[in-house]
């Protein structure tokens, strides 16, 4: 237990002093049931989609809660992980003062939501072998540090982070923890959310949108302390996900078995994909992944992506990101697909 946290002294003071927007239908919650509603100015015809969605998304929170073994008040909803990430930044830092920390290479959306917020982004990167470089981590961190984004498994490098490291990071960094686990359920590793009662300062974000193939519907999911969540909720646009993403979402999480089926066959072809990229010639690296992708080191990674573009299959050239020069990170797709890149990248060889 990090006894220096104390999520009171970290909540932005305008974001303590709010009052939040309070909804038609957070004022009358119960609105399933057969009601006349003329509280919200909705249109009265009945189209599936004429009333407000309910704000609580108590529906799809639920089924999380069960599904994961948490509590309702642990989870946020957001329109996305993007929106999630972008809530932690609204309520806990304050502009041109506060800082957060994150650790390239890694997911893009950290500096650019650091950008748009006006908050220092400060960067100490991985270490060479893409491992967390502790002791320059908790150097970097002052009194404004608010944010510590850890991406496990990692987007674009595939790997997860070692327990001890992260564990060592919770127990030492003042502020919040934010593990992004958007590839989780792609890894053998468990999720750092079943540490929720241990660590105060932990959040942990999922999303719908890799392993259970709704990138569609934007549905990005927080789990953290019932401080934390309260203080995001307060904070969220009220109807942030919309009726059809929740119906959505509701509906595919009835169906845990097909999705399973899914993440284990995309396991196996990543299996079967890295086999196969062992022999290709130009590919000089292959990075072990527990994600649904992989990252590879190449001859030439600009002259590949163009190459792989004119064969009609596009891939992401990761080499603007410190120590991935020179690096394609390739989606595992579906058996055909990628048996049509083994063959093209084949082809290549020469
Ligand atoms: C894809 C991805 C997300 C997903 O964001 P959504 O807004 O939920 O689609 C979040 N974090 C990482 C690291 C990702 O790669």
């Amino acid at each position: 237990m990090n006894t220096n946290f104390n999520i009171k002294a970290l909540i932005r003071p305008n974001v303590v002093a709010l009052q939040p927007y309070s909804s038609a239908r957070d004022e009358f919650k119960d609105f399933d049931q057969e009601m006349i509603f003329l509280d919200a100015n909705e249109n009265p015809f009945k189209n599936g989609v004429n009333r407000y969605p309910d704000p609580q998304q108590r529906s799809v929170k639920s089924v999380l809660a069960t599904q994961k073994g948490v509590e309702t008040a642990q989870i946020l909803v957001g329109n996305g992980s993007d929106e999630v990430l972008d809530l932690l930044f609204r309520a806990f830092c304050e502009p041109n003062s506060d800082n957060v920390i994150t650790l390239p290479p890694t997911y893009g959306m950290y500096k650019v939501l650091a950008g748009i917020n006006a908050v220092e982004n400060r960067e100490v990167l991985l270490t060479n072998t893409f491992e967390l470089n502790v002791a320059e981590i908790l150097k970097q961190q002052d009194k404004n540090s608010k944010l510590l984004f850890i991406c496990s498994p990692n987007n674009p490098t595939g790997n997860v982070f070692n327990v001890a490291a992260v564990s060592e990071l919770l127990e030492n960094f003042n502020g919040l923890v934010v593990l992004d686990e958007a590839y989780i359920d792609f890894s053998e590793s468990s999720s750092w959310h079943t540490k929720l009662s241990a660590y105060p300062n932990l959040v942990v974000t999922q999303t719908l949108s890799k392993a259970y193939g709704m990138a569609g519907i934007r549905l990005g999911i927080c789990y953290a302390s019932p401080e934390i969540i309260a203080t995001l909720t307060k904070i969220k646009p009220p109807y942030n996900v919309n009726q059809l993403t929740q119906q959505k979402a509701l509906k595919r999480l009835s169906d845990i078995s097909n999705i399973k089926k899914e993440i284990d066959s995309i396991k196996d072809e990543r299996h079967k994909l890295s086999k196969a990229l062992l022999e290709v010639d130009f590919i000089e690296k292959i990075y072990p992944s527990e994600a649904n992708f992989i990252l590879v080191s190449v001859d030439d990674a600009k002259k590949r992506y163009k190459q792989l573009l004119e064969n009609g299959i596009v891939i992401r050239n990761r080499s603007s990101q410190p120590l991935c020069e020179n690096t394609l990170r390739l989606t595992v797709g579906t058996p055909e697909e990628n048996n049509i890149l083994i063959r093209v990248l084949k082809k290549l060889n020469s």
